[in-house]
């Protein structure tokens, strides 16, 4: 369901070392060279080499729900193309079903019926009433499955790695995170490391859980506890 595009370069550490390279009068064609000045500048969080390494990836088959939150992560200006609802064909749309739901059988009937009425109601507004598609499509799910063709640099997906791979984050973006994670770590060796090194929940980078509502993994710092504890949290 992850495809990284041919433009997403193999070796992005060479890559950003190679950036770096330039501002300090070094060998930038010593492919070595470049390979440990980037994982220098990674390591010592000089992080601006990062916004030179792309990720191009086709994402398909999550819901409208997971995507309308991953446009959240906007630092570094990231680019997308998404799946029109306009040209949908309503009797094929597909849709995400939750793990809780589809375990429950009562929960599951009710939740597949509705989809099915949903689908129904959107091709009859259509071909009974004649109504355009585009005013029938304001019914769809946020649970519909769509396909989005995203462009953004790695430090952007750094970041949110931190915040998705929380597990104060909702399941299906966590399950997308590992997704991506999985699909780049199989890129290149390069990517590889830099996913099992980097693409990590804020409580690794933090030291310390930094959510109100703490999973217990990390301990929960205590200043930043008592200034959670007179705030309401957040519920994406
Ligand atoms: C558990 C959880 C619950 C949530 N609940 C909600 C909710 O109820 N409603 C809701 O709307 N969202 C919610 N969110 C989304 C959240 O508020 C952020 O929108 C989301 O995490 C993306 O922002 P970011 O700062 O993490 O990432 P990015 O936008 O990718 O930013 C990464 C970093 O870049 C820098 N940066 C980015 N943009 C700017 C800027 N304009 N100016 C200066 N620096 C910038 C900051 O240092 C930032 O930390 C929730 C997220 C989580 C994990």
């Amino acid at each position: 369901m992850i495809t990284i595009l041919e433009e997403t370069p193999k070796n992005p550490i060479t890559l950003m070392g190679q950036r770096a390279g330039v501002c300090w009068g070094a060998d930038i064609h010593d492919k070595e060279k470049n390979y440990r000045r980037g994982l220098d500048c990674i390591r010592s969080g000089h992080h601006r080499v990062m916004e030179y390494v792309n990720v191009e990836m086709i994402i398909d088959g999550y819901s409208a729900r997971v995507i309308r939150e991953w446009y959240t992560h906007i630092g570094g200006a990231p680019t997308r193309l998404q799946a029109s609802t306009r040209y949908i064909n309503y009797k094929d749309f597909s849709y995400t079903t939750p793990p809780l739901i589809e375990k429950n059988q009562e929960a599951a009937e009710i939740y597949h019926q509705t989809m099915n009425t949903i689908a129904e109601a959107c091709s009859r507004l259509e071909s009974e009433c004649g109504i355009p598609r585009e005013d029938a499509a304001m019914l769809l799910p946020l649970g519909m499955t769509t396909r989005i063709v995203d462009k953004r640099n790695v430090r952007n997906l750094i970041e949110m790695s931190h915040q998705r791979l929380c597990t104060r984050a909702y399941w299906e973006y966590r399950l997308l995170m590992q997704d991506i994670g999985k699909a780049l770590g199989e890129y290149s060796e390069e990517w590889s490391y830099l996913v099992n090194h980097y693409f990590v929940p804020k409580c690794e980078v933090a030291g310390y859980c930094t959510e109100k509502k703490s999973c217990g993994k990390a301990k929960v710092f205590s200043a930043v506890a008592d200034i959670l504890n007179k705030q309401p949290a957040m519920q994406e």
